[in-house]
């Protein structure tokens, strides 16, 4: 029997809120604030984004969420993409949910950081009430920005801590900007305590991701370099080797990879190296409406083509659920969950 995925749990630990809008929401609110349009009907302007995306390059990537920032830069439209983020998880069969972005992007279309936050923290508080899933936000830097500017988006992340913020992220262009060029504002969202995830390994290579084990980070967005021998330096497998050693959870992408360039074919995707290697990874989506697909549909897809048992899918979700920044309870809850459905469908997993 094929298996029903979005009824699969899971646990949501890599989805950018500007990535992940419902494209009917992006064209209201676009209209709302007179942002021009490349299209005008949700699917036009969902093909216009995802052509724009799957391009092979993360610059050019990222480049595509210029037209999501701009709609989302008033409060209201935080809250509702918030609210429906969590929604369109929730009916995916998300268990626990943390939903990213970096608020400071919104600043040079006049809403500020603080007022951004609030307002995305609203939403995920009334989307977790809606659904009675958990929600929580992680505040992204941008890494290509001035070290002043990153060190505002963790002092950002800081005042919300305790109160919805979970954790912190350097995201964006990776090459030329490596995490350690942000060193003190990643030490200082540590030390105060927030959860840290750092992207790393995804368009540059995986030394990257070792850099970011050495800066604190319990959790790497991508890392599938990591399989891949340098030039220079320690290779792969030394690499991998520290890398389960230090029991860090690699947060993978796999469709996202190959729009990014990141990764060229699904079939040799690296997540077939990382299993074999030991690493602690779980299958994540990254962005709903750029690349066009759900958490769900990403499981099919390592399932189908990439020929990962749905046994290892679920044990990267519990591991996830092991790896989220969400309280304790809400991750032990979550985990025994899993746990629950793995045995009434007879999936093995430990
Ligand atoms: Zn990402």
């Amino acid at each position: 029997m094929p298996t029903d995925w979005p009824s699969v749990p899971k646990v949501v630990l890599h989805e950018h809120l500007d990535g992940n809008l419902r494209p009917e929401t992006l064209l209201e609110l676009c209209r709302e604030r007179g942002v021009a349009l490349p299209a005008d009907t949700p699917d036009a302007l969902q093909h216009w984004i995802h052509t724009q995306a799957n391009s092979g390059s993360l610059e050019r990537y990222v480049a595509a969420f210029g037209l999501t920032v701009a709609a989302m830069a008033t409060p209201q439209a935080c809250e509702r993409v918030a609210f429906e983020a969590v929604q369109d998880c929730a009916v995916d069969g998300a268990l626990l949910i943390e939903l990213r972005m970096a608020p400071l992007l919104l600043e040079m279309h006049g809403l500020g950081g603080d007022e951004a936050v609030s307002a995305l923290l609203a939403g995920l508080a009334r989307g977790s009430a809606a659904t009675g899933v958990p929600a929580g936000l992680i505040v992204c830097g941008m890494r290509s920005d001035a070290p002043s500017a990153v060190m505002r988006s963790a002092e950002l992340a800081l005042r919300f801590a305790g109160k919805g913020v979970v954790g912190y992220d350097l995201a964006g262009a990776e090459r030329g900007f490596p995490a350690t060029m942000h060193a003190s504002a990643i030490a200082k969202a540590k030390e105060a305590g927030l959860g840290l995830t750092l992207h790393a390994g995804e368009a540059d290579v995986g030394e990257r991701v070792i850099e970011a084990i050495d800066l604190g980070a319990t959790r790497i967005g991508h890392g599938v370099q990591i399989t891949v021998s340098g030039e220079a330096g320690e290779g792969a497998v030394s690499r991998m080797a520290r890398a389960r050693d230090s029991g860090v959870h690699f947060e993978v992408c796999p469709t996202s990879n190959l729009h990014t360039g990141a990764w060229n074919d699904l079939k040799t995707h690296p997540l077939t190296a990382m299993q074999k290697a030991g690493l602690n990874w779980s299958v994540q989506a990254d962005n709903r409406l750029i690349s066009v697909l759900t958490q769900g549909s990403e499981f099919q897809a390592v399932h189908d083509v990439c020929g990962l048992p749905l046994a290892q899918i679920m044990q990267g979700q519990l591991r996830a659920a092991q790896a989220s920044f969400l309280p304790a309870a809400e991750r032990s809850r979550a985990a025994e969950q899993i746990k629950a459905w793995c045995m009434e469908q007879s999936i093995a997993i430990n």
